[in-house]
């Protein structure tokens, strides 16, 4: 079995809403991004990356591609699952949190949890989703951004 971790951290910037693990939650707020700017999924494919051996997020998937321009992050996941796959791997456990002083997520969590558990094919019992404020301390706290922290187990099939 291996462990890996992930952080990732995206500035709020014009617009609506966030992606969170797939799920676009409303906010006063967008975020800066390539891609879509979810936090939670490009954690989690660090951390994926991070247990695997494979690098990082930055390797696989440049923030200079066109092709990720705009780009829906369960892609990211999705490749990366097959890369684990191509390893003979399998996803046992994900642990995620989200650090935001806002958006609250309380109202979305189930969802979230589910969007993920659904994009890793794994029972949302093997999905645990966290979240926290930084108690109004730091970029975070000042509502400035959001980040997330991602760990993972994958074992051999
Ligand atoms: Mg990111």
């Amino acid at each position: 079995m291996r462990v890996g971790s992930g952080f990732d951290v995206h500035a709020f910037g014009p617009g609506d809403g966030v992606m969170l693990g797939g799920v676009r939650v409303p906010h006063t707020r967008g975020v800066v991004a390539h891609s879509d700017g979810d936090v939670l999924l490009h954690a989690l494919v660090d951390a994926l990356l991070g247990a695997a051996g494979l690098g990082d997020i930055g390797q696989h998937f440049p923030d200079t591609d066109p092709q990720w321009k705009g780009a829906d992050s369960a892609r990211f996941l999705t490749t990366t699952l097959q890369l684990l796959a191509g390893q003979g791997q399998r996803v046992v456990n994900v642990d995620l949190t989200l650090l935001a002083q806002a958006p609250r997520i309380a109202r979305w969590r189930d969802q979230i949890r589910g969007s993920i558990a659904a994009k890793l094919a794994l029972p949302e019992a093997a999905v645990n989703l966290k979240a926290t404020t930084t108690e109004h301390l730091g970029f975070i706290g000042r509502a400035e951004g959001i980040a997330a922290l991602a760990t993972v187990l994958i074992e051999a099939r």
